[in-house]
C-alpha cells in the first residue's frame, strides 16, 4: 500500500538551466527535500553565446567551473558592420566561456551531490494547486511538491498555465557555432567582437571556445525575420562563410520591464528566462537566472511567505539592474545608430565608460550605481526606462 503514496517534496523545480540547477543545489544543501524535473535528456544543448560574466562566480558560490570552462575573455573588440574600430582590454577576466550542456550539466551534478533527485527526459505538463501543495503531472506519473520553482525558460509553459502575466517583451538571438580555421581562433583568442550598427538596436557576437567559435546576432523582434541573413552577412565579414557549421539554433530572450509584472504566485516562484530576468544591454541572462535562484532558494527556506518574499527581493536587487541595462541600452544604441562615427570615438577615447563596463561585468560594481554617476540620471532612467 504504501507503494502507491505520493511523496510530496519540499520543492519541485522545473527545469535544468542555471537557475534551476543552481536553486535545487541551495535548497538540497539547505536539506530541503527538492526534485528536479528536465524535459530534455541530459546533457542538453541550449543556443547561447555561453559567456558567463565574471561576477556570476560570486552568485555560484565561488564554485570552481574550470572542469567545465573553455577559457575566458578580457579584450572587448569593437567593430561596425564588421569593420574593426578598436579593441580594449581588461585587467582581469571578464566573462568565462562555456558549452551550456556542459555547463549547465555541471551545475546539474552539484545539485545532484547536495542531494537533489534529478529525473531528465521528464517534461511538466501541467500543475494543479491542491490543499497545501501543488500535483505536477509528467509522463512517468504525479508528483506532488509543497513549493514550485518554475525555471522552465524563456518558453517554458509554467507562467501561462498558472495566469502569470510576465516579460512579454522580447528580442530575437541566433547563434551559430563553427569550427573556425586556427588564424581565426588565434584572432579570437581571450577576445570576444561586438559588432554594432544594427536598427533599432543589437549587436552580433563572436564568443571563442576551444576549437570553435559562437557567432551570433541579438537583435529588437520586429527585425526577427532578417536575423538568419544578418547572421550569414556578419559571418562573411569575419571571413567565416565557409567555416563547417557545427549547431545552429534561434531562440527568444525575454525582458521583465517593470516591478508590476509578477515573478510568483501562491507558492509558485518564477525564475531565471522564465520571468525575463535577462538585460537589454548585452541581452545576457545566466547571472541573473544564478542571482534569481538564490534568492528563490532563501525566500522557500526562510517560511510561508516566499511569494513576497521573492518579490520583494527580485525587485530590490535584480529589477534595478534591468532598468539601469535597458536605459544604457537605449542611450548607447540610439547614439551608436543616429551618430554612428561620433558614437564610437567617444566608446574609443572615453575610458572612464569601459572601466565602468568592465567593473560591472566582473561583479565590482553595478549598472545602477555607474549610471547614477551621470547628470540627471534619476529623470533619464525613469524616462527611458519606460517608468517616468
Ligand atoms: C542565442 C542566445 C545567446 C545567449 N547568449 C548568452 C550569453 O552569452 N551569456 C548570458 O549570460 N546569457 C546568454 N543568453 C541568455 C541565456 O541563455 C539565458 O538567460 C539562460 O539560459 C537562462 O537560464 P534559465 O535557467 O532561466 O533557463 P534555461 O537555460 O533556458 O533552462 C530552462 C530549462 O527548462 C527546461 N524546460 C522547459 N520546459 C520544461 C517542462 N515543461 N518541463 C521540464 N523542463 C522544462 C528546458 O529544457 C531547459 O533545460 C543567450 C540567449 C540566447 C537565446
Amino acid at each position: 500500500m504504501s507503494g502507491n503514496v505520493l511523496q510530496t517534496w519540499d520543492v519541485v523545480v522545473i527545469g535544468a538551466g542555471p537557475a534551476g540547477a543552481t536553486a535545487a543545489r541551495r535548497l538540497s544543501d539547505a536539506g530541503a527535500s527538492t526534485l528536479l524535473l528536465e524535459k530534455q535528456s541530459l546533457p542538453r544543448y541550449k543556443a547561447c553565446g555561453g559567456g558567463v560574466p565574471a561576477r556570476t562566480l560570486q552568485l555560484l558560490d565561488h564554485v570552481d567551473i574550470s572542469p567545465v570552462s573553455e577559457g575566458y575573455v578580457e579584450t572587448i573588440d569593437i567593430s561596425r558592420f564588421g569593420r574593426h574600430q578598436f579593441r580594449k582590454t581588461s585587467k582581469r577576466p571578464l566573462a568565462w566561456m562555456v558549452m551550456r550542456d556542459r555547463f549547465d550539466g555541471f551545475l546539474t551534478d552539484l545539485a545532484s551531490e547536495a542531494g537533489a533527485t534529478v529525473r531528465d527526459a521528464t517534461p511538466v505538463q501541467s500543475i494543479i494547486e491542491e490543499a497545501g501543495c501543488y500535483a505536477v503531472e509528467t509522463p512517468a506519473g504525479m508528483v506532488r511538491g509543497r513549493h514550485i520553482l518554475a525555471c522552465d525558460g524563456a518558453t517554458g509553459p509554467a507562467a501561462r498555465w498558472l495566469g502569470i502575466p510576465s516579460a512579454s517583451t522580447r528580442s530575437a538571438a541566433y547563434e551559430v557555432e563553427v569550427d573556425a580555421p586556427t588564424m581565426a581562433l588565434e584572432h579570437w583568442h581571450q577576445a570576444a567582437n561586438v559588432d554594432v550598427g544594427y536598427r533599432p538596436w543589437g549587436y552580433g557576437w563572436v564568443f571563442p571556445k576551444e576549437g570553435k567559435l559562437s557567432v551570433g546576432v541579438v537583435m529588437a523582434p520586429q527585425r526577427g525575420r532578417s536575423i538568419r541573413k544578418q547572421t550569414d552577412r556578419y559571418l562573411g565579414r569575419l571571413g567565416l562563410a565557409d567555416a563547417e557549421v557545427i549547431n545552429v539554433q534561434g531562440h527568444p530572450i525575454r525582458y521583465r520591464r517593470s516591478e508590476r509584472e509578477p515573478v510568483a504566485k501562491g507558492r509558485v516562484l518564477l525564475l531565471g528566462d522564465a520571468v525575463g530576468l535577462a538585460d537589454e544591454f548585452t541581452a545576457e541572462g545566466i547571472a541573473y537566472a544564478v542571482h534569481s535562484a538564490n534568492l528563490a532558494a532563501d525566500a522557500v527556506l526562510n517560511g510561508d511567505e516566499a511569494a513576497t518574499i521573492y518579490t520583494r527581493a527580485v525587485n530590490r536587487y535584480i529589477q534595478p539592474e534591468l532598468d539601469a541595462a535597458r536605459t544604457i541600452s537605449r542611450l548607447y544604441y540610439w547614439c551608436v545608430t543616429t551618430w554612428p562615427w561620433l558614437a564610437l570615438a567617444v566608446s574609443k577615447y572615453v575610458n572612464y565608460l569601459w572601466r565602468a563596463f568592465f567593473r560591472v561585468m566582473r561583479g565590482d560594481s553595478t549598472y545602477a550605481h555607474e549610471l547614477s554617476f551621470l547628470p540627471f540620471s534619476g529623470a533619464i532612467t525613469r524616462t527611458l526606462s519606460g517608468h517616468a
